[in-house]
């Protein structure tokens, strides 16, 4: 690759390709509210010019964004760059955006500067009026990339992890709604008084729960609040690369030293160290040198620690220890309430009836909700279009029918298990607990668990939203009569066979 000859720099790949990673490190607000307002404009030798629409998106683009933009680029250039900013008024249709639109999102911008800069320190999540519905206009998630300048390079030396904290994850910024309260609290209490009461702390939930959210909303927290205490967030893919690493560059002491030294470690999807022997090992004494010291650990995972087959029992009880929360799918109410929240803290208005409608039919996680409502977004600014529910219907049509895969497998296994019982399809998910109902949903619960790699939370929100804790109880009912019962063996042998005739039947 040359994109540079001597007599004519151009470095637009790279701003490209930078845009590109910051995407991934951005959340999808941030980065739509910042970065679809800074074009290329022009190269020259060893120097980027980028436009932008307005003075006002200079100077917050510079404040908050600059060295993020300048490291990024000099990664990918190998060259000390020098960035430059030119305003540029953006004529209608150029950007794909007019310039309405443009002077919509510095308003909402502007909303989220002016709050930040007045008042840099209003982390208050636990007071009671957040959840009033006015006052999520108050709680916007940018609060508290507040103080990015000052804050973030001071956090930035006692974050060991690999992994930078995203700042837009803050417990300010976290909708709470029922499925997700203990778990909220718990980790609000962590950050508060970190290595006391709940440690080790281990969050499970299916994907797009919020895991991440609430595990980074610790680190944030903590980094905010304490000057002294050093944080390591990193995924468990992570830990495992570099720890891979270290050993092929004999550099296992430092690797050690990363982890054991500090207040607080944080490690994001533990079921990816499912068998990993040597890192299980490795952590396995990570944890109890951190144990030993006090010191707080905060993991998630994406199901219960008692279904991760592939780990040494030893690791598996030491995250069984201190506490252990769920993160089930939000109801919909608490899907409004994100919905709201999420058109607020962008400036967006969108009728009740078309969040209903949104709502309704993503029912699966909060991120397939966010995706949705950030397509949404993006189409009427694009086209300068109100969003109606006829748009909303056509938009969602494919991530409607993706995100309901596995829902059908679920269905499909209910309604041959409830024909083969005769009882009715709306029974076996019902509230209903009478014996000839409870057996056959116990069945179909268990099959579902067989035939799907669902956890055993999404199975359960499957069935009427029923606790994890009920699935796994009836597999293990089901399984042990199974034992016992070798006609019941065979209807389970039959039940299955139906099921793969049926889905194929109804494709
Ligand atoms: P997980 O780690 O469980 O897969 P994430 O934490 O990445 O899920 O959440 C997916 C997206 O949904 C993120 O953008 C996150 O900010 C958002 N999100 C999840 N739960 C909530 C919530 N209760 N309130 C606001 N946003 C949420
Ligand atoms: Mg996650």
């Amino acid at each position: 690759m040359n994109f540079m000859k001597h007599d004519n720099w151009n470095y637009e790949p790279f701003w490209n390709e930078a845009v590109s990673q910051i995407r991934t490190i951005l959340s999808e607000q941030e980065f739509l509210m910042w970065f679809t307002n800074i074009m290329y404009d022009s190269s020259s030798k060893e120097t980027i010019c980028l436009s932008v629409p307005s003075a006002f998106y200079q100077d917050q683009v510079r404040q908050r964004y600059f060295s993020l933009i300048k490291n990024t680029i000099d990664d990918l250039t190998g060259v000390d760059m020098r960035i430059d900013f030119v305003v540029k008024k953006r004529s209608p249709g150029k950007s794909g955006k007019d310039t309405e639109n443009s002077k919509k999102q510095e308003s909402a911008a502007q909303y989220s500067a002016d709050k930040t800069t007045k008042k840099p320190n209003t982390h208050s999540p636990d007071s009671p009026e957040r959840e009033k519905p006015d006052s999520n206009f108050r709680d916007s998630s940018y609060e508290n990339s507040a103080s990015v300048t000052t804050q973030t390079n001071r956090n930035n030396r006692r974050n060991r992890g690999k992994e930078p904290l995203n700042e837009v994850y803050s417990f300010d910024s976290f909708v709470i709604g029922e499925n997700s309260s203990f778990a909220y609290n718990a980790c609000l209490a962590i950050a508060k008084n970190p290595g006391t009461t709940y440690n080790p702390c281990l969050i499970y939930g299916g994907v797009g729960l919020g895991k991440t959210h609430l595990i980074q909303s610790i680190g944030n927290y903590v980094l905010q609040e304490n000057d002294n205490l050093s944080v390591a967030y990193v995924t468990a893919e992570t830990f495992t690369n570099e720890f891979i690493q270290a050993i092929g560059e004999r550099k296992n002491q430092q690797f050690k030293n990363k982890y054991r030294k500090v207040d607080i470690l944080l490690i994001d999807d533990i079921h990816f160290l499912q068998n990993k022997s040597q890192t299980q090992e490795e952590l396995f004494h990570t944890f109890n040198a951190l144990y030993d010291s006090n010191k707080q650990m905060v993991f998630t995972c994406d199901r219960p620690v008692s279904e991760l087959k592939e780990l040494t029992a030893r690791l598996r009880s030491r995250f069984e220890r201190g506490l252990n929360v769920d993160l089930q799918p939000p109801n919909f109410e608490t899907r409004m309430a994100i919905l709201r929240k999420k058109c607020n803290v962008q400036g967006f208005s969108i009728s009740d009836d078309v969040l209903e409608y949104i709502s309704r039919s993503i029912n699966t996680n909060v991120r397939d909700l966010e995706a949705s409502l950030t397509k949404l977004i993006a189409y009427s600014r694009l086209l300068n279009k109100e969003i109606t529910r006829e748009i909303a219907m056509e938009q969602l049509k494919d991530s409607y029918s993706l995100t309901n895969e596995e829902s059908f497998a679920v269905e499909s296994i209910q309604r041959v298990v409830s024909d083969y019982f005769n009882i009715s399809h709306i029974d076996i998910r019902g509230k209903k607990r009478t014996k000839a109902i409870a057996f056959p949903r116990q069945i179909a619960m268990y099959i579902s668990r067989q035939m799907t790699d669902l956890s055993t939370t999404e199975i359960g929100y499957e069935f009427g939203g029923r606790d994890h804790s009920t699935v796994m109880h009836a597999c293990q009912r089901v399984e042990s009569r199974i034992q016992s019962d070798s006609t019941l063996d065979n209807t389970m042998q039959r039940l299955i066979r139906q099921v793969k005739e049926y889905k194929k039947s109804s494709r």
